[in-house]
């Protein structure tokens, strides 16, 4: 009975943390002059003419969430278990392998880069409660090849872990590649090998070029850092291949000119999870949303993401794929879509 009323208070108050935490404020501070439009005094917001996040309906549908149970909303993803010798051995074959949720292992022009690294067991500020993770990591840290790069898209506990980040720049120091802001975060946690972009800024990287590009969505890990570090998607070009990580994002007009600029891309990984019960989600996509992206974009093959690995959202597992795939078909687009399982690996 006492630990049902301090399970009770401690998701309610998680609860009610994650409502601030994930909460997208539209910043009613005008950009400074001269300044890109998304940038505010103390931080960033998101620049389409509509954007707008009603606190009020987010808080009550996030406090039902709290009080949903997973085995409710179905069967999770099986894991196809890869123990990486393939990965570990290979040369120059371009291959993608999904880990869960936004984690992929990419391998192009012999550099291996993760996205979004996430190997813990929650995607929450706190080790006891807190969105719990479903679905293993596809493949265990220990099995991975040399890690030469991280790609980060933002500063949500779902996409930058701090024990899985310590853990990789304690094995590999790899370069960290953030948006504005994530520098400094990662800094008191002992990382410096980070290379930091704002929207449209450019890298090369042994041979490769990285791209920060534009998403609508928001950041923050506390109550008092609510987008204070920016949010992106990212464009990795090798020799022959060009690769979109959406990140995490809403759907706005970016995604056209993301691709007129940067494109064509052979792979696009787009967010399909995150909409809960929302219609329009302002910061996430619906999967006919995510098709729409990828039709924006231009791209030739689109992988999912952001679904079935952590307990967060509303939605049932199985519907995000479903819809795409229904989506995809009804688009004519079935053959352009590679629906992974956690573990599993794509030549591209
Ligand atoms: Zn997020
Ligand atoms: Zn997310």
């Amino acid at each position: 009975m006492v630990v049902d009323v301090v399970r009770m208070l401690s998701a309610l108050l998680l609860t009610l943390g994650l409502v601030l935490i994930d909460t997208a404020v539209p910043s009613a501070l005008s950009p400074h002059t001269d300044a890109p439009s998304h940038h505010v005094r103390d931080g960033f917001r998101n620049v389409a003419p509509d954007y707008a996040y009603p606190l009020i309906g987010r808080a009550l549908r996030t406090l039902r969430l709290g009080f949903e149970h997973a085995p409710a909303r179905g069967r999770t993803p099986a894991v196809l278990t890869n123990d990486g010798a393939e990965l570990r051995a290979n040369g120059m074959v371009p291959t993608l392998t999904w880990i869960g949720h936004s984690t992929f292992l990419l391998q192009i022009d012999s550099v291996n880069i993760l996205t979004d690294p996430h190997w813990g067991d929650r995607a929450s500020p706190v080790m006891f409660t807190g969105p719990r993770r479903l679905v293993p990591p596809g493949m265990r840290f220990e099995d991975l090849p040399p890690i030469h790069a991280v790609i980060i898209s933002h500063d949500h506990y779902d996409h930058l872990d701090e024990a899985t980040v310590r853990r990789l720049n304690a094995a590999y120091h790899p370069t960290f590649f953030v948006p504005l802001g994530i520098k400094a975060w990662l800094a008191k946690v002992g990382i410096t090998n980070v290379v930091e972009l704002d929207w449209w800024e450019t890298r090369e990287f042994r041979g490769l070029t990285l791209v920060c590009t534009p998403a609508q969505h928001s950041s923050g890990r506390g109550l008092l850092d609510q987008n204070r570090r920016l949010w992106s998607s990212w464009v990795v070009r090798g020799r022959d291949r060009r690769l979109f990580f959406a990140g995490d994002t809403g759907y706005y007009d970016a995604f056209k000119e993301i691709g007129e600029r940067l494109g064509p891309f052979d792979v696009a990984f787009i967010p399909i999870g995150g909409y809960s019960a929302y219609e329009r989600h302002p910061n996430h996509v619906n999967p006919e949303e995510a098709v729409q992206i990828f039709e924006d974009l231009g791209a030739r093959l689109m992988v999912p993401m952001h679904f079935g690995t952590f307990d967060l959202n509303r939605e049932p597992f199985r519907e995000p794929p479903d819809r795409l795939m229904r989506e995809a078909l009804r688009r004519g687009l079935e053959e352009s879509v590679a629906l992974l399982s956690p573990g599993q690996t794509i030549h591209w």
